[in-house]
């Protein structure tokens, strides 16, 4: 057959592993990339089984594999590892068809193997690393968590045995942090070693803080103090991996130690880096642990030392709540009493707290209005931090009323944690004030009745209720200044009785009064609003006349003298007067004025009486 005689040149142009094995896993072909892979010639393969092509490990599960095909009849693809010399492990993807001759008997395998070790290896790293972490998130112990990044490391690395080592405080010594593979000697011997340029793998990787590989520990120079312990522990290689913290900080080494003298390969290397980061995140993790621990415990020492400073000042607080000497009452934002104290009790009477709590403030309000009041008080102190001062008049249990002053003070911010946020009132009873008070206020309304009839007293003449020489006197300066500012006129007419001693001598100094007092009567009712009417001692009267001249005060004095001439006394029926009247000239003071009017009388009284005279 054409395409079996070209076979060989075929299965050349395929890159991939291609080998054909008859059923007795005899090679019969195969390409150079397959001769590539195992090193080995041509010779060495055709014709020989996979026992003289393979180590008996490969060989063993070849047959197997290959047998099961067989068997089955059918197609295989499956991934494959093979075991390399250096105990380092190929993995492919392999798929075998089984070739049949022309009777439909089966005679052998078509072959092909894909390399698939690369993505494998990331495929292990990337495994190995999800359940590392989630082993990390999961356990907080950070020895059972190196253990478990020991193991997977060694499961990974036939012959391997690894180690944890941890850098002191100081970064000057490594500690054996875990390494449960190795000999307790060998750990108890190299724990605490001082790192160094030259201190084996990991003291070196510590100092230098770079990887370090030893492939032949015997012969390497940082190794020739360690090589009795070495040796006794059977340790040939050592590959070291500093571990770094997030924030590059070196932290310790992760190492893998060989029986056997050996060179990482890429793998190993990309293994070693990532548990070694693992390590870094298990340990920081413990660290964030213990620091969260530790703040915890500052946590509740604290609040421990606050609840007792807070235990104690709650104390204090209900002493000084229950000693008040003023009451104290404390209501919620809805008007609710929550708490009082006993001096509160005494002022409204109640005999017990518990009668009290719960109860709307309403009860305490005579009417609707106070409690409204309150209310917006309340509410003002607590949410605008207002200090209201109030007054009261508060319902007692028994019904009865006093007067109260109330002051309130919000309290919403660092409370005992048993109370709502409300409004503490302080409440003085002050009914003695308010008596004292409406005392003040009735002797202060007879003051100011006596202060009216003083001041009447003051201004007016007690026997005639005329205006009196002082306030006369009061009226006429006025007057003046008026007349000086403004240039006003004004007048005065003075009125004495003729004869009056004799109504005294004939009918007695009472029946003289009443004669003076019809006079002023007289007088009064004769003058205008306007005119100001006075005694101005004696029997003699004095009327102000303002805006006035020569003309109209003769007249109007003209007036008085017939008004009294026609007028019919009680006592003595008829009784007459003499005027005398003058105008102020300006310049002119009190004195200037009065002696001219009295002159202007003095005339009148020499003319015969009942006469009126101008000055
Ligand atoms: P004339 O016509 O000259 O004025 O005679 P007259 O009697 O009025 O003279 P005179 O002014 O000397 O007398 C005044 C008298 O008025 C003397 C005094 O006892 C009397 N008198 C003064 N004040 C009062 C008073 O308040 N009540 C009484 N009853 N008499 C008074
Ligand atoms: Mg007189
Ligand atoms: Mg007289």
């Amino acid at each position: 057959m054409k395409l079996i005689e070209n076979l060989d040149n075929f299965i050349e142009l395929i890159d991939d592993l291609v080998f054909i094995k008859d059923t007795q896993g005899v090679h019969t072909h195969c390409n150079d990339a397959f001769l590539q892979f195992i090193s080995k010639s041509r010779e060495e393969v055709i014709g020989k089984s996979d026992f003289d092509v393979y180590s008996n490990e490969n060989a063993v599960q070849f047959r197997k594999d290959d047998e099961n095909i067989f068997k089955s009849g059918k197609t295989k693809l499956y991934e494959e590892s093979y075991l390399n010399q250096d105990a380092s492990v190929s993995f492919f993807d392999t798929k075998k068809e089984i070739i049949y001759n022309d009777a439909g008997e089966a005679v052998g395998l078509f072959c092909i193997a894909k390399e698939i070790t690369l993505k494998k290896e990331y495929e292990i790293i990337y495994q190995d690393n999800e359940l590392l972490l989630e082993y990390i998130a999961k356990h907080d112990d950070l020895q059972d968590v190196f253990k478990k990044i020991l193991s997977m490391a060694e499961s990974r690395n036939i012959d391997a045995k690894c180690s944890i080592l941890l850098l002191n405080d100081k970064k000057e010594n490594l500690l054996c942090a875990s390494a449960p593979s190795l000999p307790s000697f060998y750990n108890e011997a190299i724990n605490g070693v001082a790192i160094g340029e030259k201190v084996g793998s990991c003291g070196s990787a510590a100092f230098k803080q770079e990887r370090v590989i030893v492939s032949d520990i015997d012969t390497h120079e940082n190794w020739q103090a360690y090589l009795a312990l070495t040796q006794k522990a059977n340790l040939h290689a050592c590959w070291s991996e500093p571990i770094f913290s997030s924030a590059n900080e070196i932290l310790g080494t992760f190492a893998i130690y060989s029986d056997k003298v050996k060179t990482p390969s890429d793998y190993e290397l990309k293994l070693i880096s990532s548990y070694a980061h693992l390590a870094s995140i298990a340990i920081e993790k413990d660290r964030n642990n213990k620091l969260v621990k530790e703040k915890e415990l500052q946590f509740l020492q604290q609040t421990q030392e606050s609840n007792k400073q807070l235990r104690e000042s709650e104390y204090k607080l209900s002493q000084l709540f229950e000693n008040a000497l003023v009451g104290l009452m404390y209501v919620d934002e809805n008007r609710i009493f929550l708490k009082g104290n006993q001096h509160l009790l005494d002022i409204l009477g109640y005999d017990n707290p518990h009668e009290m709590e719960g109860l709307s403030v309403r009860q305490f309000h005579l009417s609707n209005e106070s409690y409204i009041a309150f209310g917006e008080a309340n509410f003002d102190t607590l949410v605008y931090k207002k200090h209201i001062n109030i007054e009261y008049q508060l319902r007692k249990k028994d019904g009865s009323t006093l007067w109260c002053e109330l002051s309130g003070q919000a309290l919403d911010e660092s409370i005992p944690a048993d109370l709502k946020k409300g409004v503490l009132w302080t409440i003085i009873d002050i009914s003695e004030r308010k008596i004292l008070e409406e005392k003040v206020r009735d002797r202060s309304r007879e003051i100011e009745v006596k202060n009216k009839q003083l001041e009447i007293l003051a201004t007016k003449d007690h026997l005639t209720g005329l205006y009196n020489r002082s306030k006369l006197d009061e009226d006429l300066k006025y007057c003046i200044r008026r007349s000086k500012r403004h240039g006003s006129v004004f007048g005065v007419i003075m009125m004495d009785i003729d004869y009056f001693k004799v109504v005294n001598d004939e009918h007695g100094h009472q029946a003289g009064d009443i004669i003076l007092q019809e006079f002023a009567t007289v007088l009064l009712q004769s003058s205008r609003e306007t005119d100001a009417v006075g005694r101005w001692g004696g029997e003699e009267f004095l009327i102000i006349i303002e805006n006035t001249d020569k003309e109209n005060i003769m007249n109007l004095a003209e007036k008085f003298r017939r008004t009294i001439e026609h007028h019919e006394f009680s006592v003595v029926k008829n009784k007459t007067a003499s005027f005398g009247s003058a105008v102020y000239g300006s310049g002119d003071e009190i004195n200037t004025l009065i002696s001219r009017v009295d002159q202007a009388l003095y005339r009148a009284k020499n003319s015969g009486r009942n006469r009126v005279e101008f000055f």
